[in-house]
């Protein structure tokens, strides 16, 4: 049984044994969706009100500093089992999922949610998982746990795997090499940096998975954590903390409210103040 069986197996086992699990995947599929194009671009609103804790997720580092960390292994809940991947990350089912076979991938340790060095591994799991994309919230970028490095996964739908386009920036690495990926990322990283010199990473959401048996690297540059509206109050006020599935054009919703009021235009507007313009 190759790792994409065995995770699969994963999945159905635990929907047997975890309640948790199984109401998530319930509600999933009665999410509604809303779809919206701007010619051959499309973007698809999910209302999905079990992602609230991801989104209203405090991130500074106070809190973060005060609450028990949900990906360290004696925090679990107990029906909680994963497989081992690279004998330093346990690949879990996510029991709030936005996408079928929603996986999160915590490293052992606790350390923070940083990219550089970890690229590589980010490819070897989209090697391993054909038939899914590997994505990647940077600690200000959609991370509910900015403090202990963690990947997650998902099965692959034609939404996510779009590359640039006139809602929001994207640089794409396509490579049939891993080395060179990496080192292609490593400049692109640089790049960034020098946009952002003052940021511990500079921020970015990636989408990595494997097409044609090519690797593919979607970077999404960040210049704002969450949109102005996150904050507003009554009628301008949408509840949205964009993350790598956002970015590809999956935008969660998790109050019934924005989700029937958000419109195009917000959703332009949304992208245009997150996303960072590359020159
Ligand atoms: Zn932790």
């Amino acid at each position: 049984m190759d790792f994409q069986e065995h995770i699969n197996q994963l999945f159905i086992a635990q929907k047997k044994e975890w309640k948790q699990l199984r109401t998530g995947l319930e509600q999933l599929d009665n999410n509604k969706i809303k779809e919206f194009a701007w010619g051959d671009v499309s973007v698809t609103v999910q209302f999905n009100p079990s992602r609230i804790r991801s989104a209203a997720a405090k991130v500074d580092t106070e809190s973060i500093e005060k609450r028990p960390c949900f990906l360290c292994a004696e925090n679990r809940p107990k029906e909680q089992r994963g497989i081992p991947f690279l004998d330093k990350y346990v690949v879990l089912c996510n029991p709030y999922p936005i996408l079928r076979n929603h996986l999160t991938i915590p490293l052992h340790s606790h350390v923070p949610q940083r990219i550089r060095k970890k690229i590589g591994d980010m490819l070897t799991l989209s090697e391993l998982l054909p038939d899914y994309i590997v994505f990647y919230n940077g600690p200000k970028c959609g991370a509910s746990a900015p403090d202990h490095f963690h990947l997650q996964a998902g099965l692959k739908e034609p939404v996510l795997i779009q590359g640039d386009n006139e809602l929001r920036s994207c640089l794409t690495i396509e490579t049939e090499n891993k080395k060179e990926s990496e080192d292609r990322f490593e400049d692109v990283y640089q790049y960034l940096h020098t946009r952002q010199p003052d940021e511990e990473e500079p921020m970015m959401n990636i989408i990595a998975y494997r097409e044609r048996n090519r690797y593919i690297l979607n970077i999404y540059p960040r210049r704002a954590h969450r949109p102005k509206q996150y904050d507003e109050e009554g009628n301008k006020s949408l509840l949205i903390s964009p993350g790598a599935l956002d970015m590809a054009g999956l935008i969660i919703t998790v109050r019934e409210e924005d989700f029937n009021k958000i419109q195009s235009q917000d959703i332009e507007d949304i992208y245009s103040q997150v996303s960072m313009p590359i020159i």
